[in-house]
């Protein structure tokens, strides 16, 4: 799972519930043998936490086509089950950034990373920008929310600057669709800005610290290449940004018509602030180090039964990357991931079996993704959703798997985004048909339903659901909620993630079993499933399908 705010929220207290099995008997019967022996291998320390284009990767990926080939399954790759992606990699040179205000007063420098920081530029080894300043609020514009925040605001050939987040009466997935980086560097590129600055905000500091950013300051970004070599998903016209403690942001608001404390008191009572411009200019250069790399998606299909619906493909995805070696750990420094996500992996593999075992196949076809640089921003399944190799209309539906954690026995399942289709239908059968329930999103303030591969499918206008064993345990001993809080606090994205945690098999099985149910009832049912009637993303991303 990509890292991003998880602890906090998640831990919050869930009741657990012991409940009973809801006897309903299944076809599929999961070997937990090969689950376990998938993730174990996955985990091994000899593939060095599989970080995307590293050998580890290539080996697991290697691995994934392998047990594809064995069941048979048929190559939905560019070359056989790989789809090769090609990668920019780009460094900061920490020595490098400088941030300059001018204003009448004079000249102030911010030293970076004390009083701002900066990500490496995927476009240009060399990068600079000045400019004047104008706020735009949290720089949103969203018309389903009436809100615009660059309203009477001349943001041409000048640097924007605005407010980390989001406003806090925007609905939680949706607002963190229209409140991510790429969203509001697009408003702001639309409206011809060439910089953009972020500065903290009361809120922002809560969640994550100015501090505890300074972690990841050597931290590369990536970006898949397109035909033509340029890295996707980029906004050449913005020449410079960065992101301003709230020491820094008093500079840049000193002398401005509104203060820095008045917006802030707005923000507390989620009044949208007017934008305005700020006196004084801004001059911002660094210096990036590119690389390119190269690392595999893995694809594979299962023929459908129907002549007609055969050419319709009911998606798995899981990703097989993780984050390599922990630079700030001596002893044992592996990131294994065992848990993220060679268990989603390892149950993908297994679903892939049990299909492959089945005599009458389903209506529909199944297609699985392994997908490569999830923990680089959902790098791998953006590729493959814009590049996939079966038109992107044909894809009816995705399930994602990302981190289950197969500790205990629980007895229901969560599917992130499933209130978004009437997948929730079919889903809530599928676990039925598993003796397990559907519960609904216990996070919704987190937006899970943005943070995982599934959500580059959804961006294609595929409705998707990203599952996870549920926080109830079969078991009245077990807290489930208390299990995962657990989890995230100690073992997520550490080296201890591996396979010494205490894996429960039959856990394994439900959750194979259930993924699998859930394959079979899309893949099955008449008709495919249908975003909801005026659903906030089917009508964002797609408009264009029938
Ligand atoms: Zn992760």
């Amino acid at each position: 799972m990509i890292k991003k705010l998880l602890l906090g929220a998640m831990v919050s207290a869930i009741s657990t519930a012991a409940l009973g099995h809801g006897a309903t008997s299944s076809s599929f019967e999961p070997d937990t043998n090969r689950i376990k022996s998938h993730l174990f291998f996955l985990a091994d320390d000899l593939l060095e936490g599989r970080d995307t284009g590293s050998r580890g990767h290539d080996i697991a990926s290697l691995y994934i086509a392998t047990e594809f080939s064995k069941y048979g399954l048929k190559p939905m790759g560019t070359d056989g089950y790989m789809q090769s992606v090609e990668f920019r990699k780009a460094l900061l040179e920490q020595e490098s950034p400088a941030f300059t205000l001018s204003t009448d007063e004079g000249e102030v420098s911010l030293s970076y990373p004390k009083e701002y920081l900066t990500g490496p530029s995927l476009l240009n080894a060399a990068s600079q920008v000045s400019g004047e300043l104008v706020f735009a609020g949290y720089g949103i514009v969203a018309d389903e929310l009436e809100h615009n925040d660059y309203q009477d605001l001349d943001v041409e050939g000048k640097i924007v600057v605005i407010l980390s987040g989001k406003p806090k009466s925007f609905p939680s997935e949706m607002g963190a669709h229209l409140a991510s980086g790429s969203q509001k560097a697009r408003y702001a590129v639309d409206r011809g800005a060439i910089g953009m600055i972020s500065v903290t905000t009361p809120t922002a500091e809560k969640v994550r610290p100015y501090q505890s950013r300074l972690s990841y300051i050597h931290t590369p970004r990536m970006a898949w290449l397109n035909e033509d070599g340029e890295p996707a998903n980029s906004f050449p016209q913005l020449k410079g940004s960065a992101f301003l403690s709230e020491g820094a942001a008093r500079q840049l608001f000193k002398n401005a018509p509104v203060s820095l404390d008045e917006i802030y008191a707005q923000l507390e009572e989620d009044k949208a602030p007017k934008g305005f411009a700020l006196p004084g200019t801004v001059n911002m250069s660094k210096k990036s180090k590119h690389s390119q790399i190269t690392s595999p998606n893995v694809v594979a299909a299962i023929e459908g039964s129907d002549p007609e619906l055969k050419d319709e493909y009911v998606v798995f995805s899981a990703h097989s990357d993780h984050i390599g070696f922990a630079k700030t750990v001596k002893k044992d420094n592996i990131n294994n991931g065992a848990m993220d996500n060679a268990s989603g992996t390892a149950v993908m593999l297994e679903t892939a079996r049990l299909f492959s075992q089945m005599e009458q196949k389903p209506k529909r076809s199944i297609l699985f993704v392994s997908v490569t640089g999830e923990e680089k921003g959902l790098l791998g399944a953006d590729y493959f959703a814009h590049n996939p190799t079966v038109p992107v209309e044909k894809m009816v539906a995705d399930v994602n798997l990302d981190m289950p954690i197969l500790t205990y026995e629980f007895a229901d399942v969560i599917a992130f985004g499933a209130s978004h289709s009437d997948m929730k239908a079919s889903v809530e059968k599928a676990a039925a048909n598993a003796g397990i329930e559907l519960s609904p999103d216990p996070w919704p303030e987190q937006a899970l339903f943005t943070r995982s591969d599934h959500y580059a499918f959804v961006k294609q206008g595929v409705p998707s659901v990203f599952l996870v064993p549920g926080l109830k345990s079969k078991d009245p001993e077990v807290d489930g909620s208390k299990v995962f809080g657990e989890f995230l606090s100690t073992h997520y994205h550490k080296p201890s993630d591996d396979t010494n945690q205490p894996f429960n098999w039959d856990a394994a099985r439900t959750f194979a079993e259930v993924n699998a149910q859930i394959g079979y009832t899309l893949a099955t049912q008449e008709q495919k499933p249908k975003w909801n009637e005026g659903d906030f993303f089917g009508e964002t991303f797609a408009k264009d399908r029938q």
